[in-house]
């Protein structure tokens, strides 16, 4: 056992919005100076528990210590990025065909603002669901993964109450296992909650934009991504096999953004799959507590049962594995499959572990053709040694995020965060962030006495 941890009900969620709703006018008026000096704060205050924190991960979610490390280095750079946002939020004057009128453009804070966060990256992903909205002027309710409670959410309620965010402000409800529901349902419906954001999977994000959409409540959806890596036939060979098996198994595949459909040309191919698969099978497997390991735990027993009934199913209709293709423990193993049929749920749906498939195909054509042959539009990678190339490619693909000669796994605080097609809509991130956490209003001042007809 980790922790013990409060098993919040509806009505939890209910006193947590009325503690939001309470706080709001005096925070929305907060100076920004303020709300900068408190984000920066709290990035110091983080800094400072980074070893415990890290430890937090690896016992609550599986994480490895490189992955661990890596959340606490985003995070800081996250709030730092967010105090300088507090500055943001500038209007505009437009001219105004009224004769005498003065009109103007101003963002202001919506009110309060729901966020659910996964456990997946949960420091960062839960960090990001919190950061903007606060720092534009909303109070917040978070509902942090009940896999991740602490290091996806009462973390934050520490180190903001230590940071002199005022009561209120922040409110965190935690729930026990499969009792989500009733508190996003008390979020999408209580009136006082104007804004929703959710990071998960498409099925959940998509349940909770329809029930949403009939509050006509807008959500900031970052779902899930099937995303293609494509290596083209000029590639480094060295720099494509590490970024391949970086993209596919940072923290066990377990990332939105992981590699999860390699897309070889078919020049490069054999050389290619052999490396990676050498590679691959090198990858030390188990407990995230020991420096080196690559690959940890999958979150929970279901997540492990899951990946390998749709490697086995996946084999049973034609697939070849190359390399892994079993559990470990509660590990699976790092693992590429070939021949993938078309139709199978590992070619067309999110497996949430180390499994990467690895198509041949005959050219770039084919290679975007096949990269886009997903519902899904989050992430995406084509390594490639000329950037006018890969540049013209990145242009075709249906993305949300392309990069050009790197593999999918990245994200900076300041980019615009976020998918296409069933991977969601709306963009965490830098002053991306703003359109999605704050209102544009239209104000006018008559400076006289303007004509009626009437
Ligand atoms: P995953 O399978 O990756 O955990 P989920 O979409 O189930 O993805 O979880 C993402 C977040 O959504 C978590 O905080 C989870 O508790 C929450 N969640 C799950 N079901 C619901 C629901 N019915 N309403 C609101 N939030 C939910």
């Amino acid at each position: 056992m980790v922790a013990r941890v409060a098993a919040g009900s509806r009505a939890d969620a209910q006193q947590a919005i009325d503690a939001a709703a309470a706080a709001f006018p005096g925070w929305s008026q907060t100076p920004a100076a303020e709300r900068q000096r408190i984000f920066l704060k709290a990035a110091d205050l983080l800094e400072s528990r980074r070893d415990e924190i890290v430890g937090w991960l690896a016992r609550e979610t599986g994480c490895s210590f490189g992955f661990g490390m890596f959340q606490m280095g985003f995070v800081p750079g996250l709030f730092r990025q967010a105090a300088g946002a507090a500055y943001a939020p500038i209007g505009q004057i437009i001219p105004s065909d009224m004769p005498g009128a003065f009109a103007m453009a101003v963002r202001r804070p919506v009110g309060v603002v729901g966020a659910i966060a996964p456990w997946n990256a949960a420091l960062i992903l839960s960090a990001r669901s919190i950061a903007a909205p606060l720092v534009f002027g909303n109070t917040v309710v978070l509902k942090p993964s009940e896999e991740s409670p602490f290091s996806g959410g009462l973390v934050w309620g520490e180190i903001f109450a230590e940071a002199g965010l005022p009561d209120g402000v922040l409110n965190i409800v935690t729930h026990a296992p499969g009792e989500a529901a009733p508190i996003g349902d008390e979020l999408v419906q209580d009136p006082r909650v104007r804004r929703l954001n959710f990071t998960g999977s498409t099925a959940t994000g998509r349940r909770l934009a329809e029930a949403a959409g009939r509050h006509l409540k807008r959500v900031v959806l970052e779902l899930g991504g099937q995303n293609p890596l494509i290596v083209l036939s000029d590639a480094d060979l060295e720099y494509a096999v590490d970024a391949a098996a970086f993209g596919a198994f940072l923290h066990q595949g377990q990332i939105c953004m992981s590699a999860r459909r390699i897309i070889v040309e078919r020049s490069i191919a054999d050389a290619f799959i052999d490396a990676l698969t050498r590679k691959t099978a090198g990858l030390k497997v188990g407990d995230p507590k020991e420096l080196d390991t690559i690959i940890g735990p999958l979150i929970n027993p279901a997540a492990l049962e899951m990946v390998q009934r749709r490697v086995d199913a996946a084999v049973a209709s034609g697939a070849r594995v190359l390399t892994g293709g079993a559990a470990t423990g509660p590990c699976f193993q790092p693992t590429l499959v070939s021949n993938v049929p078309a139709d199978s749920d590992l070619d067309r749906m999110e497996t949430f572990g180390p499994v990467a498939t690895v198509e041949v195909v005959d050219n770039e054509d084919d290679a975007v053709t096949r990269a886009n042959a997903t519902s899904y539009g989050l992430a995406s990678g084509i390594i490639t040694s000329d950037p006018d190339r890969g540049t013209a490619l990145a242009s075709r693909i249906d993305a949300g995020i392309v990069h050009v000669n790197d593999q999918p796994v990245h994200d900076e605080p300041q980019m615009p965060f976020g998918g296409v097609k069933d991977s969601g809509w709306g963009r965490f991130g830098g002053t991306f962030a703003m359109d999605e956490f704050t209102e544009m209003r239209w104000i006018t001042v008559q400076r006289g006495r303007r004509p009626f007809p009437f």
